[in-house]
């Protein structure tokens, strides 16, 4: 009986869990436990999903096209970023403090016959491969925020002076806007929040997603938005 009420328990217990990874649309976070010098583990900081900074001087716009989850028809995909519109060239921010994991400081930008063929490969496939989305999404600059978080920000037209491994604080001018990668596209900043294996918003329906981003971008984006 004992037993049985603690299976239940745990069954219970997995099922909370489960919840709160579909809600939040995270991934486990692919962090391993720091161990510290007497052997105990230290596990790692939860992911922060509030007090991101806005990436750019443009507002959050909550079209469920520009968001997490749209769909991408083009390519057979799913949007996994949000986009936003903006100016060729407006600087692009970091979101928060972190260590850049990757800058595109040489780029070449691939060919139309090359894009073409990939995207028609995408669509004969149903869906758009790992190789392919990382090329159509261009000049890009990633951080990782060291809570499971990497922010990447894609399309760039240039990178600023940066190294892999140094650190930046939000606020920070990390690129411009472009349209590398997909020039069909027009200049947007196409800007991800990666959490563990997955993105912000996987998974969510539109006013969840809406929610979690307005959350994530406040207080720079008000709550009241959308009437949350
Ligand atoms: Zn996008």
């Amino acid at each position: 009986m004992a037993g049985t009420v603690l299976s239940l328990e745990r069954m219970l217990a997995v099922r909370a869990f489960a919840l709160v990874v579909a809600l939040c649309a995270l991934a486990t976070p692919a962090l391993a436990a720091q161990t510290e010098r007497d052997g105990s583990e230290v596990p790692p900081p939860p992911p922060r999903l509030i007090g991101y900074r806005l990436p750019i001087a443009e507002p959050l716009v909550l079209e469920p096209a520009l968001l997490p989850g749209a769909s991408r028809a083009y390519r057979a995909g799913i949007h996994e970023g949000i986009d936003f519109r903006a100016p060729y060239g407006m600087p692009v921010q970091a979101a928060r403090d972190g260590v850049v994991v990757r800058v595109d400081s040489t780029y070449a930008e691939w060919s139309a016959d090359d894009r073409a063929a990939a995207l028609a490969e995408a669509l004969r496939i149903g869906h758009t491969p790992d190789d392919v989305l990382d090329r159509i999404r261009g000049r890009q600059v990633w951080i990782d925020h060291r809570d499971g978080v990497v922010t990447r920000y894609a399309h760039l037209s240039k990178v600023a002076d940066l190294a892999v491994g140094e650190r930046v604080v939000a606020g920070e001018i990390i690129g411009a806007v472009g349209a590398s990668g997909l020039p069909e596209g027009g200049p947007h900043l196409h800007f991800e929040i990666r959490v563990g294996t997955g993105y912000l918003g996987e998974g969510l329906s539109v006013d969840e997603v809406s929610y979690v981003l307005a959350r994530a971008f406040s207080p720079d984006v008000s709550l009241a938005v959308r009437g949350f």
